[in-house]
């Protein structure tokens, strides 16, 4: 569940001549959940797919542990565990996996679409689930009554972070999309959403007068969206770097806008649709105004404990830098050190633009190093994965887990406090405590 790299040190990227920020590159060793974390919160949006996990003991304990509260129901993910074997090649993986897979779809007559999801083992031994995903929706579709896509995305530590896991797995729907009609519009909202938060933007799309509208993924993986010329995607999420490419090979137009936290974000990017839809500046205020105030209104509660502390951010989610904007601009922290796994500068530059100036941002991980500068700076919240906080912690350190932040719905005007109390509870518990 970590993964680690030669500690080639850190150098200065000087970036785009004027207009980006300072980034640190660093290479070293890095403490992050792998790809088959994004199962958890993926299986609870698409209410119809399966992900089965072709890995090992340990792949199954991560997913276990990470959501535990799946073994009271019916779960909708399960290992296919690797044995040594198959590991040593004296068993034919690809007839194993067929039997476990039909056996599974014998018994769940509810799944639609079945993710085969690769592991570090599997990636070792170089089992094609790509291959084995059509032979598998081959032999399904002589299976009366019972239509199932089977498709593959890799959640393997070796190849994958966290977050990526999702990136992987809707890269892998892309081109099950049907290809809308020649002149069509439509827009595209891609990124787990909480069905609550989905239906608010739906109301808002709606009231700007812009659609159709379709989310992906989605509840029902049946419907896939169109996608064609006439598509416009908005990204609710910002680490689909291999899913964004897809959809543009496919003539898709990927709209330019902050992400959609705290009010301002929420408001770009609902702004960076309504220009690509010519929606007057007067009915998009119209539109906005309420539900903005009524955000601003609920935010203060919180910026009250949050205005003026200090903040470091370790590289793990990728949500990391549209936080530290919502963090800095609307709840008056001081940005002590931004990190992220990966720095994507064409999705990234509309919330690089909105950094405050001189920042310390910080590509990729040396774990040694930033725990070093943590001790040095002592932030008084510091957000980072799991493994981390426990060190923090006893070093006298508040912490917030990145998890919780994928978990959580925090996109939108009506989550804006939300995203806002998860950074000042800490801060507030550790307040009652001293008392
Ligand atoms: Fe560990 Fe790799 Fe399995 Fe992830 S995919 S749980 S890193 S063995």
């Amino acid at each position: 569940m970590s993964g680690s790299g030669a500690a080639v040190g850190a150098h200065l990227d000087q970036g785009l001549p004027g207009t980006a920020p300072v980034v640190l590159r660093e290479r070293g060793q890095c403490e992050v959940f792998c790809g088959l974390s994004s199962i958890v919160w993926l299986h609870r949006k698409m209410h119809d797919a399966f992900f089965l996990v072709v890995g090992s003991r340990t792949c199954a304990h991560l997913l276990q542990s990470a959501a535990g509260v799946m073994i009271f129901a019916e779960p909708r993910f399960a290992t296919a565990i690797l044995q040594e074997r198959d590991l040593a090649g004296m068993a034919d993986c690809m007839e194993e996996l067929d039997g476990v897979v039909t056996r599974l779809l014998a018994r769940r007559g509810d799944i639609r679409t079945l993710f085969l999801v690769g592991s570090c083992p599997s990636e070792v031994i170089k089992l094609d689930l790509h291959k084995a995903a059509e032979r598998l929706t081959r032999a399904q579709a002589g299976v009366e009554g019972h239509q199932v896509k089977v498709l593959a995305f890799s959640g393997s530590g070796l190849e994958t972070t966290f977050t990526q896991g999702e990136d992987q797995c809707v890269a892998a729907l892309v081109p099950e999309l049907p290809r809308a009609p020649v002149g069509e519009r439509n827009l595209l909202v891609v990124g787990t959403l909480a069905d609550v938060v989905q239906d608010q933007f739906g109301r808002l799309f709606d009231a700007l007068d812009i659609g159709p509208v379709h989310f992906l993924p989605g509840t029902d993986t049946r419907a896939f969206p169109p996608l064609g010329d006439g598509t416009s995607v908005l990204f609710a999420q910002p680490f689909f770097n291999e899913t964004a490419g897809l959809l543009a090979a496919r003539g898709a137009r990927l709209l330019s806008a902050p992400f959609p936290f705290g009010v301002e974000g929420t408001l770009g990017w609902l702004a960076a649709a309504a220009r690509a839809w010519g929606v007057s500046d007067a009915r998009f205020d119209a539109v906005t105004a309420a539900p903005a105030a009524r955000a601003q209104r609920a935010l203060i509660r919180y910026t009250e404990v949050l205005a003026g502390r200090r903040i470091t951010f370790l590289p793990d989610s990728q949500l990391e830098i549209p936080l530290a904007r919502f963090l800095a601009r609307e709840c008056g922290m001081a940005l002590v050190e931004v990190g992220t796994p990966y720095l994507d500068r064409r999705a990234m530059q509309p919330e690089l633009d909105l950094l405050p100036a001189g920042v310390r941002l910080v590509e990729g991980q040396d774990v040694d190093r930033q725990l070093e500068r943590i001790a040095a700076d002592r932030p008084d919240l510091t957000v980072c994965g799991l493994g981390l906080a426990n060190p923090l912690e006893a070093l006298g350190l508040r912490t917030k887990w990145s998890i919780e932040l994928v978990f959580t719905p925090i996109h939108g005007f009506e989550q804006a406090a939300d995203l806002a109390e998860l950074f000042a509870r800490p801060l507030i518990r550790s307040a009652r405590l001293k008392v």
